[in-house]
C-alpha cells in the first residue's frame, strides 16, 4: 500500500447497449452509468473503474477496448472466461491526457 491505490467498495451491473456483437463489444448504457454515478455519490463513492469479461479470449485489452475507454485515471478490469468459468483477471489504468495519446497500462490488483 503506497497511498495511491484505489479501493473498490462496491460494484454495479450495467446493461450492454450493443446488440450487433455483444459477445466481444460492450457499451455501458448511459442511463445506467448516470444512475450508478448518482447512487455512488450518495454513498460518498466515485466511479474508479469498469469491468467486463472476455469469453474464450485472453484477459488483455483489445484495440476496441482502448478505443472505447474514455475515463482517464480509471481502471479497466478484464476477466477471461473459459468455458463459462472466470479464469484470469487483469486490470489496466487508462493513462494519457487525451484521445490521441491514451494508453491502457498494466496495473496491479489485490483481492483483500
Ligand atoms: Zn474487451
Amino acid at each position: 500500500m503506497d497511498g495511491n491505490e484505489r479501493v473498490v467498495t462496491s460494484v454495479a451491473r450495467a446493461g450492454n447497449t450493443r446488440t450487433d456483437s455483444a459477445h466481444n463489444r460492450y457499451n455501458i448504457d448511459p442511463k445506467d452509468l448516470i444512475r450508478i454515478q448518482r447512487e455512488g455519490r450518495e454513498r460518498g463513492e466515485d466511479i474508479i473503474g469498469f469491468y467486463h469479461s472476455h469469453p474464450d479470449h485472453p484477459a488483455r485489452w483489445s484495440p476496441t477496448d482502448l478505443a472505447e475507454a474514455h475515463w482517464f485515471g480509471c481502471s479497466y478490469v478484464i476477466t477471461s472466461v473459459e468455458k463459462g468459468n472466470a479464469a484470469i483477471t487483469n486490470s489496466f489504468e487508462l493513462t494519457g491526457t487525451d484521445e490521441g495519446d491514451k494508453k491502457l497500462a498494466d496495473e496491479k490488483i489485490e483481492v483483500v
